[in-house]
């Protein structure tokens, strides 16, 4: 499989695609990793197991989604189950898991292919797209682990893999489309064993061609990588150096009624933590002394001067896609309290814990918690 370097990437020959192929499978029957959503050798994959590790996947380790895999694999075992289940409990069941909008999309989801398809997935990569959640690269990944079907699957690690063995010195994410192209030499009129080499190119992303340090003693297509000929295989994909995160800063209240129960809100359902259950917060701002807290306004007129007792001087930093947050923690009583709003409600300390919060409110609580 060696190449002259000076050799076109693209002009590969049939013999070598298929050589390619070939030793990424027998690799692949040797070292393969053995995942709760997959099918054992020799056993048909489920679609539903595929659908659902490949949406708690997207930007996610392999080592986060394991036991939320299982938990709501035990919780909803089908498709039915998870369609009929309701929004709050998966909200619940997510939380920790981020990016809370792929699990709005979920639940949409199990109810199109339960109300539209009866239950079954289909395995047509125009119709998987119109699901909501599936895009190009999860369509692709189901059609060919799901269905053993033909289709260019290309995550992260498909990528580096192409980016290397092919030395593009386009950085990303500009060559995105170009190492698609590169992907699909080796995946376009190929179907034999479709699922299986894609989840070997996952793998060998994962374990061997790892983006710092590669193992390229270990690696199956050593002989035909050009960035591994030429000693650069560190460096790529090469990245454009990408802009600092803007950040945030807010303040997250711990209030309490004379009961001693805390309040809780529960975020509208379109925004960032769209839908979830959350501590209270003031606005987030660039500054900190921009950051109103009109939205509890309905505790009292003038809530902070007359509510909050301790100020902890701590805080949390949570990072999200586009921006650091910081949230310094306070503390507040109300005595005599208003009405709270429909998206409120008072919680024991205990309930509080169980509410299923996002990661970032979770380590205000806990810090609470410590404190209290
Ligand atoms: S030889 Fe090294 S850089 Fe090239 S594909 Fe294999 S592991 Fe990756």
């Amino acid at each position: 499989m060696a190449r002259n370097l000076k050799q076109k990437a693209d002009k590969l020959n049939h013999e070598e695609i298929i050589a390619f192929r070939t030793a990424i499978l027998n690799w692949y029957d040797r070292h393969r990793r053995v995942l709760p959503w997959r099918a054992l050798k020799g056993q048909k994959p489920d679609p539903y197991h595929v659908w659902l590790s490949e949406i708690m996947l997207q930007q996610t380790t392999v080592t986060a989604v394991i036991p939320y895999f299982e938990r709501f694999l035990f919780l909803w075992p089908s498709v039915h189950d998870l369609a009929g289940a309701k929004n709050e409990d998966i909200m619940h069941e997510w939380a920790g898991l981020g990016y809370y909008a792929r699990a709005r999309n979920l639940h949409k989801c199990a109810k199109e292919v339960v109300e539209k398809y009866g239950g079954v997935f289909p395995s047509n990569q125009d119709e998987l797209k119109k699901l909501p959640g599936i895009g190009d690269y999860t369509s692709a990944a189901i059609l060919s682990i799901a269905f053993d079907k033909p289709a260019n699957v290309v995550d992260g690690n498909i990528e580096r893999i192409m980016a290397r063995y092919f030395a593009v010195l386009e950085p990303m994410p500009k060559s995105k489309s170009l190492l698609r192209a590169k992907a699909a030499i080796f995946s376009k009129g190929q179907s034999q064993r479709s699922g299986d080499y894609a989840q070997a190119l996952m793998d060998l992303g994962a374990s061997v061609c790892t983006p710092k340090s590669p193992s390229c003693v270990l690696c199956p297509v050593r002989s035909g990588c050009l960035a591994y000929a030429k000693g650069i295989q560190a460096d790529l994909p090469a990245r454009i150096r990408e802009e600092k995160k803007s950040r945030r800063y807010g303040y997250v209240y711990w209030i309490t009624n004379e009961e001693g129960e805390v309040l809780i809100h529960k975020r509208p359902e379109k925004g960032l933590l769209g839908g979830m259950m959350a501590l209270p917060t003031s606005e987030w701002k660039n500054d900190i002394k921009y950051a109103a807290v009109d939205t509890l306004s309905f505790l009292s007129d003038s809530f902070l001067s007359d509510n909050v007792v301790e100020d902890y001087k701590a805080h949390i930093e949570h990072v999200f896609t586009h921006f650091h947050l910081t949230l310094y923690l306070q503390k507040a009583v109300i005595s005599d309290c208003k009405e709270i709003p429909p998206s409120y409600k008072w919680l024991c300390v205990e309930e509080v814990s169980a509410s299923g919060m996002p990661t970032v409110f979770q380590k205000a609580r806990d810090l609470f918690l410590l404190a209290a």
